[in-house]
């Protein structure tokens, strides 16, 4: 049992001020692992005075002196790879693909974040203006339990290379990467109150960051509902915002693609995370005209996704984060089957052989209309549904009828086509004949999947307001 009972204020390991402990588990075998101390409203505040005390100094330094500090920050993650891993096993049950992945990203994304440092211009000339691009101040960054070191790397990457210094709240449900990420951070050598980390509740500690008024942005990723909140608490102090939220990613299969390189990318991209990433492909649209075809194969494919110990080099499916999501993916399983859809593979209860986890299994329904609940409805679990379109225009009126707008994938043996078709969904991001990631790419959301655009130069330019200096 591990208790983590620390926050980390002004460049120092602290006790928070709030009080409560929360329960961590190992959702593969819903066994209580630790707890953690969580921090609240005060605690909040003496991070947020920290971050405003460290602008001044940090806002003033060359981009030389920012590209040193990201460098070490990447040194430090890079040697806690391992804790991570662990740490990201163990709280998350993410399979062994997906672990190592994660295990890598935050280093990842700090490399990108300092090769688009590196390109960035901060001044630049149109007409007789002078354009000089400035920080915008204190920064709060605020993420989600699925890739939760990631996030905050990522975040505060940027934030730090265009001049912020942040208050980071990251989920309650990831306090042991947290835990690893603070102390790989900690010894990056970065100025006192540059970044504090205050794991807390999003009631508390959340609304505290995004209410405040000395903080001037917002950066966060989570769900749709959430990000409504952040943005009508933000909206009283006019805090430019990033809202990084949900989706419910279609996956268009065109009539000419080829099934068997078809439905190995369509249920990896369904399954991605165990079915709890925001980019999950939930809807697979397939051509009414090969429809038996393709529901043959998903079937066949999606019965053989192997569900269970995340240890188990074979997984591809690990356990829901939470009892919580068990039970609502549970729900939405039932619904599906209530509102008419059929069941080609998996179904309600837990895949057999494990039986104390949070597992679902891997399910697959058709005769789904875009209208059901489980097409329209973000579910974060491995719960897929085919849809039939009759031709290329109803298809892309598919993909569009959502709320949603985060990624697509277009799935097609005649490229020229597949890219036609891409053009014309309105989702920030597209993937053709791919699951690879483009991380030099912006990424965000059409739609209610957010606001703003993280990576690359988009990334650090949403932490900074152009300033125009005119002289004749
Ligand atoms: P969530 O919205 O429940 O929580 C996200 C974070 O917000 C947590 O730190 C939480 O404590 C905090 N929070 C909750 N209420 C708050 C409030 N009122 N004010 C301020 N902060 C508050 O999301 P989650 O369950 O942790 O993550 C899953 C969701 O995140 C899914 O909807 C998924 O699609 C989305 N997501 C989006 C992206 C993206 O890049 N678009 C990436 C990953 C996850």
């Amino acid at each position: 049992m591990r208790t983590i009972e620390q926050i980390f204020i002004n460049g120092e390991f602290v006790t928070p001020h709030g009080s409560e402990y929360f329960d961590l588990y190992n959702p593969a075998t819903a066994q209580v692992t630790g707890r953690v101390r969580l921090a609240d409203e005060q605690d909040a505040e003496r991070a947020i005075a920290a971050a405003k005390a460290a602008f001044p100094e940090w806002s003033k330094t060359s981009k030389a002196q920012r590209i040193a500090a990201l460098e070490r920050m990447h040194a430090a993650v890079v040697a806690h790879h391992d804790e991570l891993l662990e740490a990201i096993i163990d709280e998350y049950g993410a399979p062994a693909s997906r672990s190592s992945w994660m295990a890598c990203y935050p280093a990842d994304v700090i490399t990108q974040a300092i090769a688009a440092l590196e390109a960035f211009e901060f001044t630049t000339r149109t007409g007789i203006a002078t354009v000089q691009m400035t920080p915008l101040g204190v920064a709060g960054l605020i993420t989600p339990w699925n890739s939760d070191a990631g996030f905050i790397c990522g975040k505060l990457a940027a934030a730090l290379a265009a001049g912020c210094t942040a208050v980071i709240k990251p989920s309650e449900m990831s306090a042991l990467q947290t835990q690893v990420i603070t102390k790989a951070l900690s010894e990056a050598g970065l100025p006192p109150g540059v970044f504090n980390i205050v794991t807390g509740r999003g009631e508390t500690v959340g609304e505290a960051i995004s209410r405040h008024p000395d903080v001037a942005k917002i950066s966060f990723t989570g769900s749709t509902n959430t990000g409504k909140a952040i943005l009508r608490n933000a909206a009283e102090s006019f805090k430019r915002v990033t809202l990084e939220l949900g989706g419910k990613s279609p996956t268009l299969i065109l009539d000419d693609a080829d099934v068997a390189q078809a439905v190995p990318l369509a249920i990896a991209a369904g399954f991605m995370n165990s079915g709890q990433a925001c980019v999950a492909g939930t809807r697979i649209l397939v051509s009414q005209s090969r429809k038996a075809e393709y529901e043959a194969a998903l079937a066949q494919a999606v019965a053989a996704v192997r569900s269970g110990d995340p240890r188990d080099p074979a997984t591809e499916v690990g356990p829901m984060v939470s009892e919580k999501q068990w039970q609502r993916v549970q729900g939405y399983i039932r619904k599906g089957i209530d509102e008419g859809a059929r069941l080609l593979a998996g179904g309600e209860g837990r895949p057999t052989g494990t039986q104390d986890g949070w597992f679902v299994r891997p399910t697959l329904f058709t005769d789904v209309t875009n209208q059901m609940t489980i097409a329209r409805d973000e579910i974060f679990g491995p719960v897929l549904s085919v849809i039939t379109y009759r031709d290329e225009a109803e298809a892309i009126a598919i993909a569009n009828d959502t709320l949603y707008g985060l990624s697509a994938l277009v799935l097609g043996r005649d490229v020229a086509r597949a890219q036609n078709v891409a053009q014309q969904i309105e989702s920030g991001r597209v993937l053709i004949n791919t699951l690879a990631h483009e991380p030099k790419a912006p990424f965000g959301g059409f739609k209610h999947s957010g606001v703003g655009r993280e990576m690359g130069e988009w990334g650090i330019s949403a932490f900074m307001e152009p300033k125009a200096l005119v002289s004749a």
